[in-house]
């Protein structure tokens, strides 16, 4: 890939600070802005083509070396601290190129199985850095969405393994997926969070079903999971048995961090393009594009420190639900901001650009739901970070 597309690789020195990772990726990228134009300006018709399109930068990314810091040399990375993988993101996106699908399960899954599974990670990783697997989230079910703890789906042991029986739902790239993180009841129905465990999974297993759910954007981008007796091996457990819940919110933490943050660069990039397009007539128009802007920015500074304490190796605190109501409103901000700057052309143009401010559109209604309901996160931040008094004082 790397050869047919004439990328030369990244020449870094061990050690390389943030600053300098930058400023030599950006020369990079500008010298091969010919070669990267493939992922500008591109509106792929489905998931799986933007799976098949994405794969190839991933690819490029890799084998060129750059897509390789940030990661331990253990999975296959060049090493370094990975805040340098949120530079190159940051960086991507100020270029305009459209971050590949596929980085939602690699910055969350892919850092928590090399962190708490380095042997699986070894295995597994660089198929999914590399685009040729990709993997998913399955938590919630249709009676257990904010409420998780009170979840049903069943883990029996069965041998050395377990066997899994119940139903997932809402699970983000499970339909394109080839492996998925399942949370399952090992303790009594009554232990709540202390009786969950966590399975690595894949999804060819028998018994085990993927079906997409239809969406609105047309984007098969969710889908549910039945399973119905399927075995897992023991060594397919991330975690303890019984020890799910931590895995989840070391999960939670990265989903605050790397995704928080993908997503305020990618905001910023919208905002750039509408802000290339802006009607100099509509005299509304620049206090709109500065009201979403600043909302972009706060998302932006709170989760640039987030980023910092979690590659300073922090733990993470209730104070993150913060980053996911700023990212919500931001979200919704960008998205209803296309909209009412171009009504027209929002519904009826049919360039990539329009088509990209539809589909954010549609998603933006979902980022205050998943990771966390705004509701729940708001809760989370009167109640554990302010310590307001509860209705009964
Ligand atoms: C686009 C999208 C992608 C998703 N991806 C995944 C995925 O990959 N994997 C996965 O497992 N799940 C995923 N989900 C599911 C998501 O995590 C849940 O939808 C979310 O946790 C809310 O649960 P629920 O839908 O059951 O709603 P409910 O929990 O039933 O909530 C309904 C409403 O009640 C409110 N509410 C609930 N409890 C409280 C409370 N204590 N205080 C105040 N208000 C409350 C909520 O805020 C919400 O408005 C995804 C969802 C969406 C929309």
């Amino acid at each position: 890939m790397t050869a047919s597309l004439s990328v030369e690789p990244a020449d870094l020195e061990p050690g390389i600070d943030l600053p300098r990772f930058r400023d030599r990726f950006r020369a990079w990228l500008r010298k091969h802005s010919d070669v990267l134009a493939a992922w500008r300006d591109v509106h792929p018709a489905s998931l799986e083509e933007a799976l098949r399109h994405d794969a190839k930068l991933l690819v490029l990314l890799w084998e060129s070396g750059w897509g390789k810091w940030g990661w331990p040399e253990a999975v296959g990375g060049a090493g370094g601290a990975a805040a340098l993988r949120s530079v190159l993101i940051d960086e991507l996106w100020a270029h305009d190129i459209e971050l590949p699908h596929q980085y939602d399960s690699i910055e969350i899954l892919g850092q928590m199985v090399t962190d708490l599974r380095p042997d699986l990670a070894q295995r597994f990783f660089p198929a999914l850095a590399t685009g040729r697997e990709l993997w998913a989230q399955g938590f919630s079910e249709p009676e257990a969405g904010s409420d998780l703890a009170s979840l049903r789906t069943r883990a029996t042991p069965d041998g050395d393994g377990f066997r899994l029986n119940g139903q997932k739902i809402w699970n983000s790239l499970a339909a394109a997926g080839n492996r998925a993180f399942v949370l399952a009841r090992t303790g009594t129905p009554e232990s709540r969070h202390r009786g969950l465990t966590m399975f690595f999974v894949d999804l060819d297993t028998p018994g085990l079903v993927v079906r997409p759910i239809a969406l609105a954007s047309g984007f098969n981008h969710l889908a549910e999971i039945f399973l119905d007796d399927v075995p897992v091996p023991a060594d397919r457990l991330i975690g303890e048995v019984d020890g799910g819940w931590a895995v989840l919110m070391k999960l939670m933490q990265y989903e605050r961090g790397t995704y928080a943050w993908q997503r305020q660069a990618k905001l910023l990039c919208r905002l750039r393009g509408l802000v290339s397009r802006l009607d100099t007539d509509d005299p509304a128009a620049p206090a709109e594009v500065g009201r979403a802007y600043l909302r972009v920015l706060a998302t932006r500074a709170k989760t640039a420190n987030t980023v910092r304490r979690l590659d300073a190796g922090n733990t993470l605190g209730p104070d993150t639900s913060v980053d996911k109501v700023l990212l919500g409103a931001a979200e919704h901000a960008v998205a209803d901001l296309a909209r009412d700057l171009d009504p027209y052309g929002f519904l009826l143009d049919d360039s990539a650009a329009a088509a990209h401010r539809y589909d954010d559109w549609w998603f933006s209604r979902a980022t205050t739901i998943f990771g966390g309901a705004g509701e729940v996160q708001r809760g989370i931040v009167a109640d554990r970070v302010l310590r307001l008094p509860t209705e009964k004082g």
